[in-house]
């Protein structure tokens, strides 16, 4: 592999090198990093030190089952029996049915095993990955052959949904996200979403464009070619470093989409798993309050979240409750990944004087020190 001389951030580490490498509504990971499917708008054709692996055949295996557990087992981050694992978060989970048959037989926890798929479902996915704390997730792109975005035929994955479906897998254990929708695609995206809706699915989610960057610049022209890139406004947050647009979708093609009755559409992750799958979730996001998700709790002992950001490797100056949620005064900078730990344990919104939207390099030594994250050299890099 390319050794990275620089890293943009602590969070460009991380998706470089790590088994389980950010948490947001879930914690993300992958026992092998890289796709063969190559899909024109992987987010991680952007990235230094995966952009190689994509649609290359090219792939890198970062853990095995066993040091995948050990990675769990040490990471405070990561709940046990409580967070959503979602696998091939940086891969596709059609091409390593067997290491994550391999890690949920070794896996002793109660947590929910979201597994990202979106080659087709087969008799092989269905019988090898059935685990009753197993959801088979897929994403299926509207027009994405046609257009030569991805290789995946949408016809196809439905017809690999309806082989889960003929092996008792319930649609309640079945998570579809449709996306990424463009105005190029929106048609087929209803199509798509009727269809669901006749197979018995009740929810899905949707998703808008997203183009990232760390270290790797995407093709504009080419993104521009395939009416990938259209008018879409830089929506990310001004202190991402990797994303320029992020989940972009205009106000128009989301009122056509939210017309379609009978279906429960999410737009976020966060409401999914909160109301879909019953998930402790966090209800702050970007340090702010995340309205969608609903009333936050209030009635929390504020001693209990400070001992839990003890545990976490904080010392707490003060927590106070306020409208946006409890904010809270820390010794060190809190990221995103500890603020949606804390927000989902006390299934509040909590809000902090130090933060960080994404883990800096410094951040890193902290999350090693503390064992947010397990950096070990056994297993990094
Ligand atoms: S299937 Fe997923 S991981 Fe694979 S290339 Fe497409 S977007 Fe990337």
């Amino acid at each position: 592999m390319e050794k990275i001389k620089k890293y943009t951030n602590g969070e460009h580490y991380l998706l470089v090198n790590a088994p389980f490498y950010k948490r947001r509504y879930s914690v993300d990971g992958d026992l092998i990093i890289g796709c063969t499917i190559g899909c024109q708008f992987c987010y991680y054709r952007w990235v230094k030190g995966t952009s190689e692996l994509i649609g290359t055949g090219n792939l890198r295996k970062v853990a095995t089952a066993e040091t995948m557990l050990k990675f769990v087992e040490n990471s405070k981050i990561i709940r046990k029996n409580k967070d959503i694992l979602m696998l091939s978060a940086r891969s596709d989970a059609s091409f390593q049915i067997k290491e994550i048959s391999n890690f949920l037989k070794i896996f002793p926890y109660q947590n929910k095993i979201f597994v990202l798929h979106r080659g087709y479902f087969s008799e092989k996915t269905a019988n090898n990955i059935e685990d009753s704390r197993v959801v088979y997730c897929t994403t299926i792109t509207p027009e994405g052959y046609k257009m030569g975005w991805t290789p995946i035929k949408e016809e196809l994955q439905i017809k690999g949904i309806e082989i889960l479906l003929k092996n008792n897998i319930p649609t309640n254990r079945i998570s579809i996200e449709v996306g990424p929708i463009n105005e190029y695609t929106i048609d087929k995206a209803i199509e798509i979403i009727n269809i669901l809706k006749t197979l018995g699915f009740q929810f899905l989610t949707y998703r808008g464009v997203s183009i990232g960057n760390f270290r790797v610049k995407p093709q504009e022209n080419k993104l521009k070619k395939i009416k990938f890139k259209t008018k879409q406004n830089n929506n990310a947050h001004r202190m991402h470093s990797y994303y320029k647009i992020k989940n972009f979708i205009s106000e128009e093609l989301e009122s056509k989409i939210q017309s379609i009755h009978g279906i429960r559409l999410h737009r976020f992750t966060g409401t999914l798993y909160k109301n879909e799958f019953n998930v402790e979730v966090a209800y702050n996001r970007y340090n702010k309050y995340r309205k969608e998700m609903g009333q936050f709790s209030t009635n929390i002992d504020t001693n209990k979240i400070a001992s839990y950001l003890n545990f976490l490797g904080y010392n707490v100056y003060d927590v106070k409750l306020t409208e946006e949620g409890y904010f809270i005064k820390t010794d060190n900078y809190v990221t995103e990944d500890i603020a949606m730990t804390v927000g989902a344990e006390f299934k509040t919104s909590v809000i902090f004087d130090k933060y960080h939207i994404a883990p800096t390099m410094e951040d890193i030594k902290f999350y090693k020190k503390n064992k947010i994250f397990y950096i070990s050299k056994e297993i990094f890099l």
